[in-house]
Parts: C-alpha cells; structure tokens; sequence
C-alpha cells in the first residue's frame, strides 16, 4: 500500500464520505411573533409597544379577535416594524364533522377568517381537522383522509385567491388524534394538491416527534409556514423548565432551512411578564446563535 493509500486509509471517516460536519448557515435571522395574550399591556398599543421594544416582528391574534379588531390592529400596526404573522385559528364547527351543519359552520366562518387573514397580509390560518372532544367526528380511515385533502384543497385554493394560507397544526394525542407529526401533516399537505395548504410545528405537541430536527426536515421549505414556541414542561414560557427547554436542534433544522417565516409564542407564563417574556426572548436567542 502507498503512503496516500494509507493516509487516507487512516483519515477521519467523514472527510472520505463527504459527511463532515456542514458549515453552519449564514446569518439566518429569527423571526419572533407573540400571541396576542403574551405580551403585559391593558390595550394592544401597549402590548405592541413592549413588543417593539424587545425587537418582536409578528403578532398572531386569534380568528375571531381578528374579525372583530380588524380595524384596530391594522390602525395599530401603521407605522410600526411589526406584521401580523399568522392567524390562529377562531373558526367555528370543524372540518371533519359528521353533522352536516357542523361541517357548514366551519365552511362559511373559516372562509371568513381566510379572507380577513389574507387583506391583513397573514401568512396563514392555523386549524386543526378534529380535536379528540369534537365529536361526531368522521372515522379515522382511508377514506376520511382522502375526503380531508379535497376539502383541503379547496379550502387552500380559496385562500390562494385572498393571498394567504392555511395552515395545519399537528397536537398531540391527547388533544387530536388525528393528525400528530409534522410529517403526517405535511404529507397531507402534498396529498391536498394546494400551495394554499401548509403546516407547522408547536415545540409544545412536537414531545410526541422523535426529533425536533427531523420533523421540521420532513416539512421543509415547501410545507413548513409557522412555529408555534413554549416552554416543553408546562407550555409556559420558554426557560421557566431549563432542564427540557433545549430548541436548538429544532432551531438547526430551521437555519438550515433558511425559514423566513415566524416562531411565535403560544404559551402560559408562570410569573410576572415584564420579567419572564424579556427572558424568554433572550433565551431563545441565545439557543438560536447556538444552532
Ligand atoms: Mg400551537
């Protein structure tokens, strides 16, 4: 054997393979987003003004606060470096209803939001096809998936047409049995045939995925459109449980992504906001450097 022979013979596996170790991304920025409950503020100046402050760049209000605040939040987001991010769902009824009128109501009043969702400059709404409590709900079988991507991608279409999306969130089983990784989610969206149908993952539900990396991964750019961010203790805020609130292989799936769209907190908070919010901001920064 050569001396090249056995050098190489002898050299580190991955630098044969081509699996070393990747650079990290370039500078991918994260966008932080707040439900409308996180921030501390009596009026949603207030809470706008805190998030600002903290360097917040999206705000996700609730379907139906939306209808009805619709022309105070666009009055209160003029000027300021803060865009709504999504819209978390507010519908009434739901999409995989036995009844009927049920199945009617998530019809007309999600279509309602969609379009609100879409003249407010949303990325998307947030559903789920069926919590566990909803109930008659269609059966869990080949044929309920095959009528869910229709009505997806006719629901995806429409809000094609009103500039926005919508988008499916997996829970856990506890909450929805139905759809609970980021994968099952995004492999409906492919099967709904829509660029209007996407979907997230929420750290919180994502306890049930074998790897926040793999998760996100299985979405990739062309599903992935929203992440929904709390503490994986107790789903308060994030750092209240240091021992389990690790994000960073999450967050290393998403700087590879090169995600350009939003983590938003979705969470409790077990003390005092003016405190643990800033906290938590910090924490996740920090976490995101780090991946
Ligand atoms: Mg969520």
């Amino acid at each position: 054997m050569g001396a090249g022979a056995l050098a190489a013979a002898s050299a580190p596996l991955g630098l044969l393979s081509g699996c070393a170790p990747k650079a990290k991304p370039a500078q991918v920025p994260l966008h932080l987003s707040f439900q409308h409950g996180i921030a501390p503020g009596e009026t949603l100046a207030e809470k706008l003004d805190f998030m600002e402050k903290l360097g917040i760049e999206g705000y996700e209000p609730g379907g139906q606060y939306l209808l009805e605040h619709f022309d105070e939040i666009t009055q209160n987001l003029r000027g300021r470096s803060i865009k709504v991010s999504a819209i978390c769902a507010g519908f009434r009824g739901f999409i995989l209803a036995e009844d009927p009128a049920v199945k009617a109501e998530f019809d007309t009043s999600m279509r309602e939001i969609v379009e609100a969702a879409g003249r407010i400059g949303s990325t998307g709404v947030i559903m789920v096809p069926a919590f566990n409590h909803q109930k008659p709900c269609l059966p869990h079988t080949q044929e309920t998936r095959d009528y869910l991507c229709e009505q997806l991608h006719e629901l995806g279409e429409y809000a094609l047409k009103c500039g926005t999306t919508v988008i499916l969130e997996p829970l856990n089983r506890k909450e929805a049995f139905y759809m609970r990784q980021v994968a099952d989610a995004a492999a409906i969206c492919r099967d709904a045939r829509s660029e209007g149908v996407k979907c997230m993952g929420d750290f919180w539900h994502m306890k049930e995925e074998t790897s926040d990396y793999g998760a996100f991964m299985s979405a990739g750019t062309q599903y992935l459109r929203h992440v929904h961010m709390a503490s994986k203790g107790n789903r308060k805020m994030p750092g209240e449980n240091p021992e389990v609130d690790r994000f960073v292989e999450g967050f290393k799936a998403l700087k590879e992504l090169n995600y350009p769209y939003f983590v938003s907190f979705e969470c409790g908070c077990g003390g005092d906001r003016e405190v643990l919010v800033p906290a938590a901001v910090e924490l996740l920064r920090q976490q995101w450097e780090e991946a």
